[in-house]
C-alpha cells in the first residue's frame, strides 16, 4: 500500500473480508462492484486518496434492535430488527424493509450497499439504506403481522424521517405491512409525513408504485434488445418468483407480446407450456397475494402445467430470463445452462439473484445481461417520485408517471451504455456500466464534502 492508500483489488477485498467475517452476501456485493470500479479509478488519484470505495463499503451506521410481540396464543415472541444506513451523500437514505426468516446483517448490508448505486443511477436525490427483521410472515394472522409491524416501528421511528431515511417494501413487506407501520409512525410522532413509500393511494401513495419494479425490469430488457435491433415480441421467457416483482414482469411481457412459461416460489417452480396469460396471472396474484397460497397449486387450476418441487426454472429452454425471487438463485451452472439453451438476455428483477460465478459466465458469453441495480431501479425511482408528491402534497396522473418510468429506465440504460462500452466492439457490459455510472455521482459528492 502507498501513502495515498493505493491498494490493489485483491488487497482491498482482503480488507473487506477481514472486517466483515461471515458476511458472505455483503462481501460478494462489494466484490462485484470493486472489480469494475478499481479498473475505472486506476488513474484517478483523488478517489484513492480519499478512500472513496472503502468508505462506501463501510455503512454510515447499522442499527440493530429487539422486536417483541405477542402471538395469537399469547406467547411472547422475540425477533431481531435492523436498519442499515449505508450512504447519504446524494440524498436521504432510501431502501426497502424485508421480513423473511433468513434475514441477517450480511443480507441487509449487501442490499443497502447495492441500493446506494441503484439510487444514484435513477438520477434522483436518494442515498442508500435497507432494513428488515428475521420475522417470517408466512402462516401469521393479520393481527400478528400488525402487532409485529407496530413493535418494529416503535423502535425504527427514532432512526427514520422524510428527510433522514425513507423505507419502503421488499420481500414479505407489501401494502398491508406498510399500512401498519405508517399507522404506528403517525401515532407515535403525531406527524403525517412521507416517511415510508409504497403506501396505499388513500394516504399518500403514488400510482404505479406497485407495478414499477417489474415493469421497469422489462423496459430495461426492451431497451437492451432495441439497441441490437431485437424485441420482446414472440420471445419465450422464464421468470422466477411469484410476488410483486415477478407478477408485474409477467404482466408487462404479456402486453409486449412475449410468452412467460414459468413462475416459482420457495417450494419450487411451475412450467406452463401454453404460457401464463393475463387471465392465469390474475389467478396467481389472487392466490399468492390475497390468499397467501403456494405456486404448487397452479397445476390444480391449469392442467397442462407441471410443478417441479424444490427446483429453480433455469433448465427450461428460453430466449429471455428474468430472475425475480431472491439473491443467489442463479449459480454458475444455471447461467451456463441458460446460455447453452440459447438464452440471449437476462434482466434481474431481484437484487443480486446471480452469484459471482454466474455473473462471470454471462459476461463471458457476452449476452445482454442487466444487473439488478440497473434493471430493478424502477421501483425506487417511483418511490422517489412518491416522496416528491408527498412533499408537495399533490398526486400526479397515471399517464405522467408511466412516461416518467419509461424515461428513467431509458436514462439508466443509456448511462450503462456510456460507461459499459468496450473499445472496438458493439458489446455493452451493463454490469460495468451500472457500477461505474452509479459510483461516479456518489463519489463526486463525497469528494465535495471532504473527509466526513
Ligand atoms: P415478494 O415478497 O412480493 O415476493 C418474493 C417472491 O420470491 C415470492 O414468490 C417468494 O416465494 C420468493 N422467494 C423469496 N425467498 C425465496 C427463496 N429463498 N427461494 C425461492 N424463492 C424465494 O417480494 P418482491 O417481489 O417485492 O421482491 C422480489 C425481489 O425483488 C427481491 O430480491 C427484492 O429485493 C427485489 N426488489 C423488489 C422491489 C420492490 O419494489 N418490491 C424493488 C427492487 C428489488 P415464497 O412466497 O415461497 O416466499
Amino acid at each position: 500500500m502507498t501513502d495515498t492508500g493505493h491498494v490493489n483489488l485483491e488487497q482491498f477485498m482482503e480488507g473487506v473480508k477481514r472486517r466483515n467475517p461471515g458476511q458472505n452476501e455483503f462481501v460478494q456485493a462489494v466484490q462485484e462492484v470493486a472489480e469494475d470500479v478499481f479498473d475505472f479509478i486506476q488513474d484517478k488519484n483523488e478517489y484513492h486518496e480519499y478512500q472513496i470505495l472503502r468508505r462506501i463499503a463501510e455503512p454510515d451506521r447499522v442499527v440493530s434492535f429487539r422486536v417483541c410481540w405477542e402471538d395469537d396464543n399469547s406467547n411472547i415472541r422475540v425477533q431481531r430488527g435492523w436498519r442499515v444506513q449505508n450512504n447519504n451523500a446524494i440524498g436521504p437514505y432510501k431502501g426497502g424493509i424485508r421480513f423473511h426468516r433468513d434475514v441477517n446483517e450480511s443480507i441487509l448490508k449487501f442490499l443497502a450497499f447495492e441500493q446506494t448505486f441503484k439510487n444514484s443511477l435513477t438520477g434522483l436525490p436518494m442515498g442508500g439504506g435497507k432494513g428488515g427483521a428475521n420475522f417470517n410472515p408466512k402462516g401469521k394472522s393479520d393481527h400478528e403481522v400488525m402487532r409485529f409491524c407496530q413493535s418494529f416501528m416503535t423502535e425504527l421511528y427514532r432512526h427514520v424521517g422524510q428527510d433522514i431515511d425513507v423505507p419502503a417494501g421488499d420481500i414479505g413487506v407489501g401494502a398491508r405491512e406498510i399500512g401498519y407501520m405508517f399507522g404506528q409512525y403517525k401515532r407515535i410522532t403525531n406527524e403525517f409525513t412521507g416517511v415510508l413509500t409504497g403506501k396505499a393511494l388513500e394516504y399518500g401513495g403514488s400510482l404505479i408504485r406497485s407495478e414499477a419494479t417489474g415493469y421497469g425490469a422489462v423496459y430495461f430488457l426492451q431497451d437492451m434488445l432495441a439497441r441490437v435491433g431485437n424485441s420482446i415480441e414472440g420471445k419465450s421467457c422464464v421468470v422466477s418468483g411469484s410476488g410483486n416483482v415477478a407478477t408485474h414482469v409477467v404482466e408487462k411481457i404479456n402486453q409486449l407480446g412475449g410468452r412467460v412459461v414459468t413462475l416459482s416460489d420457495s417450494g419450487g417452480f411451475v412450467y406452463d407450456p401454453d404460457g401464463i396469460d393475463q387471465e392465469k396471472l390474475r389467478w396467481v396474484k389472487e392466490h399468492k397475494t390475497r390468499h397467501r397460497g403456494r405456486i404448487a397449486d397452479y397445476v390444480k387450476e391449469f392442467k397442462n402445467a407441471e410443478f417441479y418441487q424444490g427446483m429453480r426454472p433455469w433448465s427450461v429452454k428460453c430466449d429471455l430470463a428474468l430472475p425475480c425471487a431472491t439473491q443467489n438463485e442463479i449459480n454458475g451452472e444455471d447461467a451456463r445452462t441458460l446460455i447453452k439453451n440459447g438464452c440471449i438476455g437476462v434482466s434481474e428483477g431481484a437484487n443480486m439473484p446471480t452469484n459471482l460465478d454466474g455473473v462471470h459466465a454471462f459476461k463471458g458469453a457476452k449476452i445482454l445481461f442487466a444487473p439488478g441495480k440497473a434493471a430493478n431501479a424502477g421501483g425506487v425511482a417511483v418511490s422517489g417520485l412518491e416522496m416528491s408528491q408527498n412533499s408537495a402534497r399533490i398526486s400526479w396522473k397515471e399517464e405522467d408517471l408511466q412516461q416518467l418510468l419509461v424515461d428513467i429506465m431509458k436514462q439508466i440504460h443509456d448511462s450503462c451504455v456510456e460507461f459499459g462500452g468496450t473499445p472496438g466492439s458493439e458489446h455493452i457490459d451493463y454490469v460495468r456500466g451500472a457500477n461505474i455510472a452509479g459510483f461516479i455521482k456518489v463519489a463526486d459528492a463525497m469528494l465535495a464534502y471532504g473527509v466526513v
